[in-house]
C-alpha cells in the first residue's frame, strides 16, 4: 500500500503506540497497534481492523468516566451517534449556541448537561447496536465527581476483547 499523502512506499511495524487525534480527542492512545510508515514522508497511519467497535469502546469509556466531559468528549459522543448539533440540542432542551459553546469548550458544560448526556448516549448508542445497556453504568453514572483530573489520557488496545486505561501520558 503506497502513502496516501505522497505515494511514497511504506512499511508496517507492529507492536506501536499511536496517538490517535483522528478521533478528536487529544487524549486517546491505541497500544500495541500496527502503523504504517511511509518511507519518504514519515507520514505514520494507522491500521485499524475494527473502527466502529474502536468507537464503541472510546464512547463507553468517556461514559464511565469518573470526571466532567471535556467539550471535545461530548462533542465525541454526539458524532458517534451520528447526530447533528440541531438534532442534538433539541434532545438536550438547549439552544444549538449554548451547545456550540460546550462543544468548543468556551463554557463548561454543568454537571446535569453532563450526566444527560452521557445517559443519552448510553441508551441511544445501545438501541443503534441492538444491546442492553452496560452493567453498572447507571452506577458508574453516579460516581461523576466534580474535579476534573488533569494529565490523563486514554489508552486503548483494540485487540478483542478491547482493553482500555486511564493513566498518565508517558
Ligand atoms: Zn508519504
Amino acid at each position: 500500500m503506497k502513502c496516501e499523502l505522497c505515494n511514497g512506499e511504506t512499511i508496517i511495524k507492529s507492536g506501536q503506540t499511536y496517538h490517535y487525534v483522528e478521533s478528536g480527542l487529544d487524549n486517546v492512545y491505541l497500544e500495541n497497534i500496527e502503523v504504517r510508515v511511509c518511507q519518504s514522508c514519515d507520514a505514520v497511519a494507522p491500521r485499524i481492523s475494527c473502527i466502529l467497535d474502536l468507537h464503541a469502546t472510546i464512547g463507553q469509556t468517556l461514559t464511565a468516566q469518573t470526571y466532567p466531559l471535556t467539550g471535545a468528549e461530548a462533542c465525541f459522543l454526539r458524532k458517534e451517534l451520528g447526530m447533528k448539533s440541531k438534532d442534538w440540542a433539541a434532545y438536550l432542551h438547549i439552544d444549538k449556541t449554548a451547545l456550540a459553546l460546550w462543544e468548543s469548550g468556551e463554557q463548561g458544560l454543568g454537571l446535569q448537561a453532563d450526566l444527560l448526556m452521557r445517559l443519552l448516549y448510553l441508551n441511544l448508542s445501545s438501541a443503534q447496536r441492538g444491546r442492553a445497556l452496560p452493567t453498572g453504568s447507571v452506577e458508574q453514572l453516579a460516581a461523576v465527581v466534580t474535579q476534573r483530573t488533569e494529565g490523563r489520557s486514554l489508552f486503548i488496545n483494540p485487540l478483542q476483547p478491547p482493553q482500555y486505561a486511564y493513566r498518565a501520558a508517558a
